[in-house]
């Protein structure tokens, strides 16, 4: 039963008006927590190390350039609506012509000048930052490495020998953040919660928060249209949890309508200016680093490429599969996985290991002949060098019905000469029962694929769907 009293009518009427006022009273997405083996000082610490390696190793413009001034004033505005611990924001511009943004912990977030380029408005070039930032607020990547060490060291070692030194465990570890690294690479879970955080931080600096979902769909279509490697960087990085647009939506529908802003003048000019620029492309920056003015990312095959015969289980939600002890697993149970020696990966290249991915066919309820075409259409799209030998085989695994290929393409391996050497890559694909492929690349050089092959195998024989 409802009260007419004038006196009940006048706080509801009061009700709304606060409402509509302050935005604030909304509920807002909070920031999940999760095993983390970094203290805050140490998280802006491994950020810092690993910003002042990526100005080396990539050429960010100077403070001084407007773009660049642009981009730290928008950062700054979209930062301060960021909830959770106030990590030390920067933003810097790197100019290269690739789409592609990253955060380090702990603050640092690089844009590239090409996504400053590819933006339509200023809402969507403060999507990709408010997405990149919710990265930071949630500690991703050192929740990921966290995850990794954890896997690597007995729980004992862990709590008592770390203590303080989890950044010189981490480097004994190999665990970097630098140009390239696995632990950029963000899972379908982390990338839903950089979205929903970065919908309410763009809505509360009064961007319009479809259009980072907008703006990704853009890239997703462009990559199909056009097989554009400088797009993949990104969305292998930032991968589609699915229904972003609708996830963003839901979200927004949970605040109060509001106008959003125009584009600003400053956004304006600074468009005008990127237009007229030619940042690098990602070959040019392999040839500058190539040349030693930056470091290369050139493979050196270390002695723990060789696979030892002992097998480590790893059980994703997708499926088991065992691996050689010495090699390690990038990524987790619910994201594309990386199997590798650490000597044989380098600057998001595999030279040596697996790839175990997921791919959903454009038609659904296509045979397992033609996912698998489609899938090596796409693996062909994003590698033109890639050239496929013989036809697709049967495969059996584990009383499931696949298909075997074989490829060749160019080891990110170097000979004396400095020229590529062929690379071997094998590719099967095993349907899963809701229409999707699991599919596994096995990669090494042409010249190593007899020695490597019963590891392969092994792999292969020990892998489950679930
Ligand atoms: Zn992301």
């Amino acid at each position: 039963m409802k009260a007419y009293s004038p006196y009940s009518r006048f706080l509801s009427w009061m009700l709304v008006v606060f409402l509509a006022t302050s935005p604030c009273l909304e509920a807002r997405v909070e920031p999940t927590h999760g095993f983390d083996l970094f203290s805050q000082d140490e998280e802006i610490q491994l950020g810092k190390q690993n910003a002042a390696q990526v100005m080396q190793q990539m050429p960010v413009l100077p403070d001084s350039d407007p773009v660049v001034q642009y981009v730290q004033r928008l950062g700054a505005r979209l930062a301060e609506r960021a909830p959770g611990y106030k990590w030390p924001y920067n933003f810097h511009v790197v100019n290269v012509k690739d789409i592609n943004a990253f955060a380090l912990p702990g603050g640092p977030v690089f844009v590239n000048l090409g996504t400053i380029q590819a933006a339509d408005n200023e809402a969507q070039l403060a999507g990709v930052m408010s997405h990149e930032i919710s990265h930071v607020v949630q500690r991703h990547g050192t929740r990921a490495a966290s995850k990794q060490m954890g896997a690597q060291l007995p729980i004992a070692i862990l709590g008592g020998v770390m203590g303080n030194s989890t950044l010189a465990k981490a480097a004994e570890m190999g665990i970097s953040f630098g140009v390239g690294s696995y632990f950029l690479k963000n899972s379908r879970q982390s990338e839903s919660e950089a979205d929903l955080l970065g919908t309410d931080i763009m809505y509360d600096s009064g961007y319009e928060p479809q259009q980072m979902a907008v703006f990704f769909a853009k890239l997703e279509k462009q990559m199909g249209a056009s097989a554009n490697s400088m797009i993949n960087q990104f969305l292998s990085d930032h991968p589609n949890p699915g229904n972003r647009a609708e996830a963003v939506n839901a979200e927004v529908k949970t605040l109060m309508p509001r106008t959003y802003l125009p584009d600003s003048a400053d956004f304006k000019d600074i468009k005008t200016r990127v237009t007229g620029m030619t940042p690098l492309t990602s070959e040019q920056v392999a040839a500058m680093q190539k040349q030693g003015s930056v470091p290369n990312g050139v493979v050196q095959p270390g002695s723990d490429v060789t696979p030892s015969p002992n097998l480590k289980v790893f059980t994703h939600n997708e499926y088991q599969i065992s691996y050689p002890e010495n090699w390690q697993v990038f990524g987790d149970q619910s994201s594309n996985v990386t199997i590798a020696p650490r000597g044989g990966v380098s600057q998001n290249a595999v030279a040596y290991g697996l790839m175990i991915a997921n791919y959903q066919p454009e038609t659904s309820g296509t045979n397992l002949d033609n996912a698998t075409n489609e899938l090596l259409a796409t693996i062909k799209q994003s590698n033109p060098e890639m050239k496929q030998i013989g036809r697709a085989e049967v495969i059996r695994v584990n009383g499931v019905s696949g298909k075997s290929v074989d490829l060749i393409g160019v080891s990110p391996i170097k000979d004396p000469q400095g020229k590529a050497l062929a690379e071997r890559d094998w590719l099967v694909t095993l349907p899963r029962r809701d229409g999707t492929l699991l599919y596994l690349i096995f990669i090494c050089p042409d010249k190593d694929f007899g020695s490597m092959r019963p590891a392969f195998e092994a792999m292969l024989r020990s892998t489950q769907l679930r």
